[in-house]
Order: structure tokens, then sequence, then C-alpha cells
């Protein structure tokens, strides 16, 4: 059964990482001179729902999961966001993932509110049957809530097209008809769009390459690490790669490399396909400790992991001079006081990841058409909309005089306000 909760005041200061959206979204506030009622709108999400999922797991024992989500906001249209498998999967975090996709819609100017979900479980440790049934009662919780014109859900770490084709499949049998816009991230033929699966890696491409031409730097003059080999990080590897970057290191949760002539990412490619997925083991470069990547010597770095790996003392170690957030939170607050005092440029998640938000957009619009784009249209399309975003925001930088951060927060606030403020608070 679904139960609604409210979130008080209290919980919300205890809670790390929704705090750091708060404390950007003060700033931003107060810099661009939005109102306190529409920053209080903001500060609390819409809704938040938590359901316990009995599944029978393989060994013929029923193991019960905790699953969240939570709609931040929905002033700019049916709220978006993923649905995160993992075990320190929490409400707190749901929450904030929510809100930053509420900001990160706006700053992509689409037609969606915000929102997140997640399970927690280790998904790595479960075999397929257990995480389908997982996947479908999930859904089923929370029928009421998803809906093409509701609530979109989508792919983030550890889930994939996979699990949104059973989400699918839960959510057309509970309502009885086909519903492929009721999720994004889906299997190309499944409703999935083209371009999709590299797009937030294709996003990370286009704003490193736009914010390097605002640096006067080219391309084939500069050095890159990439922290995480997944779906962002893989894809962002290669592209970035395929530009001319040299992509010095790499790293997964099981190993990092470092070569200084720049890693053969394609090499790396095959070898994680033929080896379960993970990097360990790959001979294209020495190992080096997880953290050395953060701080190695390149002029670009891309996380694109885990939220809160560039803390205080990272920062003050870190020499790239460009950061390109491919993760969803990778820098504290605390960071970015002190990256702002080096000058390094950070191009914020909320902009810089927003690739994948934006083809799933086009996905939801090819499944309501019933007519599909080719994969150079949805390319063409997604560049041209991840351009916009970043002159936008760097304009706002100008214009304020303040960090990409910040800029992109107030870019965001005023489509957000104005939403608010038409709609009416009653
Ligand atoms: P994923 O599960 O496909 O990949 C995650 C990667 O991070 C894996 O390579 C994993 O090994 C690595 N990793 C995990 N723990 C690590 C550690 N301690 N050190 C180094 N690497 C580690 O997930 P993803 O979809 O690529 O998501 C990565 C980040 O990007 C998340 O913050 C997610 O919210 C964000 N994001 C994803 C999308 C998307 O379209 N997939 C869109 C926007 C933002």
């Amino acid at each position: 059964m679904a139960t609604e909760t409210k979130t008080t005041m209290t919980e919300q200061q205890h809670d790390s990482m929704f705090d750091a959206v708060l404390a950007r979204l003060d700033v931003a506030a107060k810099i661009y001179g939005l109102s306190e009622d529409v920053a209080n709108v903001l500060r609390s999400p819409q809704k938040q729902v938590q359901v316990s999922i009995p599944v029978m797991m393989d060994n013929g024992k029923v193991q019960i999961f905790e699953g969240f989500r939570t709609i931040h906001s929905t002033v700019l249209g049916p709220s978006k966001g993923g649905i995160r498998y993992a075990m320190d999967v929490c409400e707190d975090e749901v929450k904030a993932l929510s809100a930053w996709m509420t900001f990160k819609c706006a700053v992509a100017n689409l037609p969606y509110g915000g929102a997140k979900g997640g399970i927690k479980c280790d998904p790595r440790k479960m075999s397929v049957g257990e995480l389908e049934r997982l996947t479908k009662a999930y859904t089923i919780a929370m029928a009421d809530v998803f809906g093409p014109d509701r609530d979109i859900p989508a792919p983030d770490m550890g889930t994939s097209g996979r699990e949104m084709a059973w989400l699918v499949d839960a959510y057309n049998k509970v309502h009885r008809g086909d519903y492929p816009a009721v999720t994004t991230g889906k299997p190309v033929g499944m409703g999935g769009s083209l371009g999709r699966d590299a797009a937030t890696g294709r996003g990370v491409m286009v704003a490193t390459l736009a914010a390097l031409k605002k640096m006067s730097l080219s391309p084939n003059d500069v050095s890159a690490a990439v922290q995480g080999f997944g779906n962002v990080g893989a894809h962002a590897a290669r592209l970035l790669s395929d530009h001319g970057i040299i992509v010095c290191a790499i790293g997964d949760h099981t190993a990092t490399y470092w070569n200084e002539k720049g890693i053969e990412i394609h090499a790396a490619l095959r070898y994680v396909k033929e080896n379960n997925g993970v990097l360990k083991g790959f001979t294209g470069g020495v190992e080096i400790k997880n953290e050395e990547l953060l701080t190695a010597d390149v002029d670009i770095l891309v996380p694109a992991a885990l939220q809160n790996v560039i803390t205080g003392d990272i920062a003050a170690n870190v020499k790239a001079k460009l950061i390109i957030e491919g993760a969803n939170g990778p820098t504290t607050p605390e960071a970015d006081a002190i990256l702002k005092e080096k000058n390094i440029i950070v191009v914020p998640d909320i902009l810089a990841n927003g690739g994948g938000v934006t083809v799933s957009y086009f996905e939801w619009v090819q499944n309501r058409y019933g007519y599909y784009w080719s994969e150079e249209e949805v390319n063409m399309k997604h560049d041209a909309s991840m351009n916009t975003a970043f002159e936008h925001v760097w304009n706002n930088a100008q214009l304020y005089n303040t960090t990409m951060r910040i800029a992109a927060y107030i870019t965001a606030l005023k489509k957000v306000e104005l939403g608010i403020k038409a709609k009416g608070i009653y």
C-alpha cells in the first residue's frame, strides 16, 4: 500500500543531499531576487510516496524492499525523473534528486516538472527473475502515481531499458491499454528512441565543447579524466575521445586506470563488454587509486559516477580547469566555494547531464506521435537544445556575475517562478 508522507523542516535540516540543493537554491534565490513565497514552494516537494514491496526470491523466501517516489514539482508539466536501484537509496536522496530534476528540466526548457524514484536493493546480487518481479511489484504499487500525463520515470543508476520494458508491461496490465509514454529510456523497438542510450554522455560532450570554446581552448590540445564507466561515463569518454580530447584516466567501482598518452577508449569499451561490465583487469593503463583520478593532472574532470565525490579536500587538490558534472550532485557546497576561489569552471549537473532527459522528452514525443525519428534527427535536435541551454546559463552567469551552477539555478528559477505565478497559489 502506498502511504504519502509529509516532510518537516527538521528532517530537511538533517539531510545533507537535500540541504545541498537548498543551499544552492537559497544563494540563487537571493542573487536573482526570487520571492520568499515561490522559494518556499520549491523548498518542499509536492508529494512523497513510500512503499513496501514483498518479492518472492529465488530461494522461496519473501523479502521486503523499500521503494520511493518523490514528485518535487509539476508546475511546468508532468513530473519526470529516473528510478535508481542501490543499497543507499533513501527518502532524502530521492527528494534531492527530484528537486534537481525540476531545475534540470527547466534549464533544458522541457515541458516537465521534476521527480525521482528508487528502490533500496543491490541489483548486482539479484537474479534477472528477482529484478523483474521487484520492478513489476514496484510499478503496481506506483500505478496511480505514474502516468504519461502525470509522472514519467526513466532509468538511473542500477536500472536500464530492461527495467523500463518491465515497468511498461506492468503499467499496461494495471491500466488495460498500451502506454509506452509512461516511461522513457525503453529499448529501441519497444518504443525507445534512437540516441537515448548515449544521450547523457553526448550532452556531456556538447557541454564540454561549448565550455572549451568559451575558454578559447581547442579539444585537440586538452586532456580529461572520467570517473564512472557506466551509461554516462562510458559514452562521455568515447565521445570526448572521438572529438580529439586525450582521455588520460577512466575508472569504475572496480578499478581506475591512467595513461598519460591517452587511454584507447574503444579498447576499454570492448574490454568491459567482454568482462561482465567492469574495468578491473584492463591493460590499457596503469592502475591508480580511485581518488587520484579526481586530482589527476588533466584539463577536464568529468565525475560521472557518484554524488559528493568532490569534497572540500578533493577540491583543494583538483588540477583540472574545467569540471563537467556528468553525475548528479558530485560536488559538495564546500567544494563549490573552493573551486570558485581557484577559478575552476564547473558546468553543473542540472545543465551538463541534461542531455538524457532531453532525449527522454523526444522519446515521449515520438511515443505520443506514434512516429519515430532517425538517430541523426534525434542527435541534431539534442545538440541544438544542449547548446541553447548552455548559452542561457553562460549568459546568466555573466549577467549576475556568478558561477555556472548558480546561473543554472537562476535560469531554472525564472521559468518555474513564471509557472507558479501564472497558475496561482490558492
Ligand atoms: P550506471 O549504473 O550506468 O554507471 C555508474 C558507474 O559508476 C559504473 O561504471 C560504476 O562502476 C561506477 N561507480 C560506482 N561506484 C563507483 C565508485 N565508488 N568509484 C568510481 N566509479 C564508481 O549509472 P549512470 O546512469 O551512468 O549514472 C551515473 C551518474 O549520472 C548518476 O549520478 C546518475 O544519477 C547520473 N545521471 C544519469 C543519467 C542517465 O541517463 N543514465 C542522466 C542524468 C544523470
